[in-house]
């Protein structure tokens, strides 16, 4: 611009070159302090390891289009707002620059379109999205101060807000000393305002004044970035484009034959301190907002236990800004009761907006209690040291693994003859109200005239023993069932069990295993779908579903029990379903703790599923079965709660009858 001398442009550019060191500086601070973590991408970082965990669709969707906040419509409308008027300023800003070696940016459907209207749009949508965070500082929802509150945004928010109006302020003088005509609908009225208000000098002084001091202000903010919660804006599509590929929890496995980790210490199992960790768990940390989504959604959190994803989160970023990385007293501060809450529902890693895996890091310190002290709560403990003497963690039952069978002529796995093995797992094996799942699915198969068959002695994968944190007992059960499994010549396995669906399909595959792990959901969603069962008629009863964290949210199994319910009776949905679905409780060996706070899990969810006015309710994981029945159990004698393979039993029923 003419009016603005070159020796103010030398002068803001330095200044911005200023900022720009200053944002760099911060970026190689949070660089190193990430370093601290155990290697994410190997023993070196080169294209082929960065190629191989970058996740572009996890950066596509939540770092450009901000899926995650899809759900939440002001605070997404708000964010959409300010990240394209923030795109749209940037890129004004920077092609405005061409305009000093002679490109007429200013000219043309470009110059109108982009430089004058597009960017006074923008201008306008960033300061209307940012006004909104800003307001809701001052009167947040209870996520956002609940056990902690993040201070620093109002600050950078202002920040902003000041730095667009003074751009608006600059833009009108500088049209107010040379009117151009131009698609500027507000730098235009209030030039005009300024031209009529003015003398030439004054506002050449004025516009002067106001460009330095958008310039200034934006310099201000660019160099802040770093150094406070703004480095969202930069870590969280990192931490998005680096995110698990598959959804859930996905726990690494632990080298128990390593004597030294890579910087040749002794080996520890697990976390006690920040330096145990990985560099993804301290991305994780540095870039969590401390929002509080995950908060809202943790049902520990929610049940009033010691439990808060973003409070373990905020502490690991609060000793990571401290530089205590080998500060031991880490485990001590987010407290054992805290970590062994967790159910590892995942509804923290579906939730938030930045990609974090709050449920992993928590899981690094269960391990860490378990496997280095031996510490972990008393029914958790008496149910691991079941699952190291007898196989199975249901402690004192009565039940006989193969009582489920009395009565049935149930068939034997057959090796190189029989297709589908049905999977019992300890609890349809040690709890008579889970027999009866099994006992549904046997006349199912039948019914069906499905080639299966069961292992004389029922077993456990072990996915009780990985989620208390005894990585060592799961390691050796998987193994010792991966043996059997291929000594059988095992293809095909049917699970009634989400956990022991999940253990299979996620985990035993790096320890072996070559079968594949069908949900007995999906199955029956196949066989009714091909005519194979047939449902002599459809029950007026109504049927909420409680969709099991282990198959919807980790494994994206929603849509196949829902149409197996549609075929059998009305099906009607509870507020959190398929994703979004609240937990029952049991994962996470809380089947064996789940004490303490102000609530139940299982209970809250009965509620809600009791409050849909449904006749029955219908899951398809034996541990939601007895946890949801146990719970409904304290409002009716009659029955309320059913595994959907014994729902869809009694309508085959009808057909043999
Ligand atoms: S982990 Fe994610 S959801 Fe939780 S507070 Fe941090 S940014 Fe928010
Ligand atoms: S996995 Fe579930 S229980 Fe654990 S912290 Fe996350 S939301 Fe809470």
């Amino acid at each position: 611009m003419a009016e603005i001398s070159a020796v103010n442009y030398i002068l803001l550019a330095l200044v911005l070159a200023g900022a720009l060191a200053s944002l760099g500086r911060g970026l190689i601070v949070h660089w190193k302090r990430i370093g601290h973590g155990k290697a994410f991408f190997g023993p070196r970082i080169d294209c082929a390891s960065v190629r191989d965990k970058l996740n572009w669709p996890a950066f596509v969707s939540r770092a450009v289009f901000t899926s995650r906040l899809k759900d939440r419509r002001w605070s997404g409308i708000a964010h959409g707002m300010l990240f394209a008027g923030a795109l749209v300023l940037i890129f004004g800003h920077a092609v405005y620059a061409l305009s000093f070696v002679g490109v007429p940016v200013y000219q043309g459907w470009f110059g109108l379109i982009v430089m004058q209207l597009g960017r006074e749009i923008a201008g306008i949508l960033l300061f209307l999205g940012v006004l909104f965070f800003l307001l809701r500082r001052f009167f947040p929802p209870e996520r956002l101060t609940a056990r902690v509150t993040r201070p620093g945004f109002e600050r950078m928010e202002a920040l902003i807000l000041l730095t667009v109006l003074a751009g608006y302020t600059s833009e009108s003088f500088r049209l107010a000393v040379a009117p151009t005509g131009g698609a500027e609908f507000i730098g235009n009225t209030v030039g005009a305002f300024l031209h009529e208000h003015f003398d030439p000098d004054a506002r050449l002084l004025g516009f002067t004044l106001v460009w330095w001091l958008h310039g200034l202000l934006g310099a201000t903010f660019i160099a802040l970035i770093a150094w406070t919660p703004m480095s969202h804006m930069l870590l969280g599509p990192v931490n998005s484009a680096l995110a698990n590929r598959r959804d859930g929890v996905n726990l690494p496995a632990v080298d128990f034959d390593a004597e030294e980790d890579a910087d040749g210490n002794p080996v520890r199992f697990g976390a006690a301190r920040l330096a145990d960790l990985t560099q993804k768990n301290l991305l994780d940390a540095s870039a969590c907002l401390w929002c509080g989504r995950c908060h809202e959604v943790c049902p520990a959190a929610q049940t009033g236990k010691d439990l808060s994803p973003k409070k373990v989160m905020a502490t690991c970023a609060e000793f990571i800004a401290g530089g205590r990385f080998d500060d031991d007293s880490l485990i001590e501060v987010l407290g054992r009761e805290a970590i062994f809450n967790c159910t590892t529902c995942a509804a923290c890693i579906q939730v938030c907006p930045v990609s974090n895996n709050p449920a992993e890091i928590i899981l690094e310190f269960r391990r860490h209690h378990v496997m280095e002290r031996s510490s972990m709560p008393d029914t958790m403990a008496a149910a691991n040291r079941n699952l190291e003497s007898r196989g199975h963690p249901f402690v004192g039952t009565g039940a006989n693994a193969a009582d489920w069978r009395n009565g049935l002529n149930v068939p034997i796995f057959e090796p190189g003859k029989t297709e589908y093995l049905l999977w019992i797992g300890c609890s349809v094996a040690y709890e008579p109200r889970a027999q009866e799942i099994a006992r549904a699915m046997a006349r199912l198969l039948d019914a069906a005239g499905l080639s299966w068959g069961v292992f004389e002695k029922s077993g456990c994968t072990g996915d009780p023993a990985k989620m208390m944190g005894n990585e060592m007992q799961f390691v050796e059960m998987a193994q010792a069932n991966i043996d059997e499994f291929h000594e059988q010549r095992v293809q095909k396995v049917i699970t009634m069990c989400a956990h022991c669906f999940n253990s299979f399909d996620r985990y035993y595959p790096e320890l072996g295993a070559d079968w594949q792990t069908i949900p007995h959901t999906v199955l029956l969603d196949e066989l009714i779908a091909d005519g194979r069962l047939r449902i002599a008629s459809r029950s007026d009863q109504k049927i909420t579903f409680h969709d099991p964290c282990y198959l919807g949210r980790h494994n994206g199994i929603v849509e196949q029990p829902r149409r197996v319910l549609a075929a059998i009776g009305e099906l009607i949905e509870m507020p959190r379903a398929r994703e979004q679905s609240f937990c029952c409780g049991a994962g996470g060996g809380n089947y064996w703790g789940g004490q303490g706070g102000t609530a139940r899990i299982s209970d809250v969810r009965t509620q809600e599923a009791m409050d849909t006015g449904a006749d029955r309710i219908a899951t398809s994981c034996s541990f939601c079965t007895l946890m949801l029945t146990a719970s409904a159990g304290k409002h009716s004698e009659t029955r309320k709660v059913y595994d959907v393979a014994e729902l869809v039993a009694e309508r085959i029923r009808i057909v043999e009858s």
